[in-house]
């Protein structure tokens, strides 16, 4: 029986691996993780990339194709819903995807250090720190210990909803992706600069629970995100 590519592994467990080639282009960047989270959606994953031997190739360095700027809810693991493996994703994750300066750093070492072509915001619907966030800006009450800090991090989204007429609970996730996607750029004139040369580029992209399935919201620079999300009917083609 031939162990090959399957040092320490189990004989016949080896799953299928579809190695990425190093992405230094945003857009191709972008159209791996939109065919990661096609397959995902299809129900036909392949796991690229997570097994033995690929574990021991990427030991040595790392080159992530992507970071994930996402939210911790326990249903939006980036590595499953892009379909990809290890070194494949770069990810930074806090409840309600807040930009802070760790995660700032966090994100400026990806893009600069390992090169990382491409930034995700990824937020969801039905989001509970956005959900929190409203309720405490309703009940003028603020949550205590530390998780006031997670809702003055949304608050200003919520702010800017309110500015444009949205009330529902997603359509305020999606402003607060956009947010995010602003906020980024903003605090970040190392991003911003990488991004304003062309080696990088920020989309925000809101997930859906049950269907599984990403759409881009927002983009940097504006019409990058141009590849249609089809398991969403409703989607923007391009932002
Ligand atoms: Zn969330």
């Amino acid at each position: 029986m031939s162990h090959a590519g399957n040092a320490g592994g189990q004989p016949g467990t080896q799953r299928t691996t579809y190695r990425a080639p190093v992405l230094s282009e945003p857009s191709r960047a972008y159209a791996e993780l939109v065919a990661g989270n096609r397959r995902f959606v299809g129900g036909a994953p392949h796991h690229p990339n997570q097994d033995a031997g690929h574990r021991a190739a990427v030991a040595d360095g790392q080159h992530p194709f992507a970071v994930i700027v996402g939210c911790s809810d326990s249903r939006l693991a980036a590595e499953i819903i892009f379909d990809r493996g290890l070194g494949d994703l770069f990810v930074v994750r806090t409840a309600g995807h807040t930009a802070g300066p760790e995660v700032l750093g966090s994100v400026e070492y990806a893009v600069t250090v390992l090169g990382t072509p491409l930034v995700v915001v990824l937020g969801h619907d039905l989001c509970g720190a956005v959900q929190a966030a409203r309720e405490s800006a309703a009940t003028g009450t603020a949550p205590s210990g530390h998780l006031g800090a997670v809702v003055d991090a949304v608050l200003p989204s919520l702010r800017r909803a309110e500015a444009e007429g949205v009330d529902d609970i997603d359509g305020i996730v999606d402003i607060h992706i956009a947010q995010t996607v602003e906020t980024l750029l903003g605090q970040s004139p190392v991003l911003a600069d990488e991004v304003a040369r062309g080696r990088c580029a920020v989309v925000g992209m809101s997930y859906r629970l049950a269907a599984g399935a990403v759409r881009p919201v927002a983009a940097v620079p504006a019409g990058f995100a141009t590849l249609d999300t089809p398991a969403d009917p409703a989607a923007p083609a391009t932002v």
